[in-house]
Parts: C-alpha cells; sequence; structure tokens
C-alpha cells in the first residue's frame, strides 16, 4: 500500500491499543510505515541511475526499468519487508531497548497489507532470505495521488470512528486496565 494508508492502519492499531500508552496512535502510525525506510535507498538510487532531475524514481520509472529488482539497491526493500527480519531483528530490538511492541504491530500489518498490494515482479518476498515470492492482486504502490487519498479515505474515517468510540469509551472496545479508570470516572 502508500504511505498514508499504512500510516492510517497504524493509527488504527493505536487507537484500538490500551489507552495508558503514551501517544499510541501515532507510536501505531510510526510502525505502520516503517518498513519503507527503505524507499530512501531504492528510490533516490533508481532516479539518480536513470538521470532523473530530480534524484527520485516515479512508479513509471521502476516499471520502466525492471533491472532494478534485482539490483543491491532493492534488496532493502526485501529484507525490511521479511517476516523473519520483522520477528528476529525488529520485535527483538524494541524489546531489548524497551521500545514500545506497538511500534512492532504495526510494523507487522504493513508487512502483511504490502502482500496483496504487490504483483508480478514487484511482488512482496515475505520469508527473505529465501525468494519464495507473495503474488498479490494489486498494484497499490504504484498508485496516482488521487488513488492514495481515495483509498485512505477508508481507513480514515474507520480510524476517526473508532476514535470517537473510544472517546465515548465503548464497553467492547475497553481493555481491562481502563477498567479501574472507567469506574472512577462514573
Ligand atoms: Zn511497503
Amino acid at each position: 500500500m502508500d504511505l498514508l494508508f499504512h500510516a492510517l492502519v497504524g493509527a488504527i492499531i493505536g487507537e484500538l491499543s490500551p489507552k495508558n500508552i503514551e501517544k499510541r496512535q501515532l507510536k501505531g502510525a510510526l510502525g505502520g510505515i516503517s518498513p519503507d525506510i527503505a524507499n530512501l535507498i531504492t528510490y533516490p538510487y533508481l532516479g539518480i541511475a536513470i538521470g532523473n532531475p530530480i534524484p527520485y524514481a516515479t512508479p513509471s520509472d521502476f516499471y520502466a526499468n525492471p533491472w532494478i529488482v534485482d539490483h543491491w539497491s532493492y534488496v532493502p526493500w526485501e529484507i525490511t519487508h521479511s517476516l523473519l527480519f520483522w520477528g528476529l531483528v525488529i520485535m527483538p530490538l524494541l524489546y531489548y531497548f524497551k521500545i514500545s511492541k506497538l511500534i512492532g504491530l504495526g510494523y507487522f500489518s504493513h508487512i502483511i497489507l504490502d502482500l496483496p498490494s504487490h504483483t508480478g515482479i514487484w511482488s512482496s518476498v515475505p520469508l527473505y532470505p529465501s525468494n519464495i515470492m507473495f503474488e498479490g492482486w494489486f498494484d497499490a504502490w504504484a498508485w496516482p495521488l488521487s488513488d492514495i487519498l481515495f483509498w485512505s479515505l477508508f481507513p480514515f474515517i474507520l480510524w476517526r470512528i473508532l476514535a470517537y468510540l473510544r472517546g465515548i469509551d465503548t464497553a467492547f472496545l475497553r481493555w481491562p486496565s481502563e477498567e479501574k479508570f472507567a469506574r472512577r470516572e462514573a
């Protein structure tokens, strides 16, 4: 998916998390966009390699240069989108440095959402370094801005509905850790 969609799904995960986690929506969103940090290598590299005036590549540049998937600059993307990397590197690091696991949950949602939204040679390799590809159904990574904004409306609306329900302390969305707080308020 695109960054905005990932951030919004992360915010939803944060919204649904226990309220005692500070800035939980932000942490969820941050985790949700984290795997695409690898794009900071891949996109500028391709942009420079093909001589774009701005050192950045567009989706059509990627389509015109399929060799990029076999280039070293594409490997960081495959690493950060691997469930093995998530489980064996990201989560242990979060535990070790006592960083909120919510970021790891947002990160996980990104890998899962990218499975259906990358097709053909652009497919995810969710068990990298194993090269088994997961064939997706559509190419959200190459969407124009209009599609990004349109499809992001859905997680945005869902997030705001959930934020409202959490705000009025709806019982079925309440965590056990929030029970005492709710009773004191009553
Ligand atoms: Zn991604």
